[in-house]
């Protein structure tokens, strides 16, 4: 059910300690974590701690919380120093989504171009 801990899932699991990550910010809705695979030299992932699938999911049923995710990747920018930076939500496969638990990418610390690819 949206919003409920799924046991297959990876985000879920690091929302819950199961397994580790390098946290740098949390608060009650949310979790802020570095991406493991980093594509810029500062490259974070902001999730809502409840489980949806995507952007879209998160937005219908929890449009908030999805202001809550927003407001996370602007102050992961401002401790991480980041003038200017990229937000990035992969929505769907054909997008290069792979891990089901909406999730913010915050790159930055490096040019980015456009378009992306
Ligand atoms: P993509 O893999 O194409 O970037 P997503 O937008 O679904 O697709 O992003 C999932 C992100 O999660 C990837 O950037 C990946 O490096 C990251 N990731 C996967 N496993 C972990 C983990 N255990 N800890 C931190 N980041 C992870």
């Amino acid at each position: 059910m949206a919003g409920e801990p799924q046991d297959d899932c990876l985000f879920c699991k690091i929302v819950a300690g199961s397994i580790p990550a390098t946290i740098v910010r949390e608060t009650e809705t949310t979790v802020a974590f570095r991406d493991i695979n980093p594509q810029a030299p500062t490259h974070v992932l902001v999730i809502p701690k409840a489980h949806h699938t995507d952007a879209a999911a998160l937005a219908a049923a929890a449009p908030e919380l999805a202001a809550d995710v927003l407001r996370e990747t602007q102050a992961v920018a401002d401790e991480e120093k980041l003038d200017s930076y990229r937000v990035v939500f992969n929505t769907g496969s054909g997008a290069g989504q792979t891990v089901w638990h909406a999730h913010a990418h915050v790159l930055g610390g490096r040019g980015l171009n456009w378009p992306p690819g």
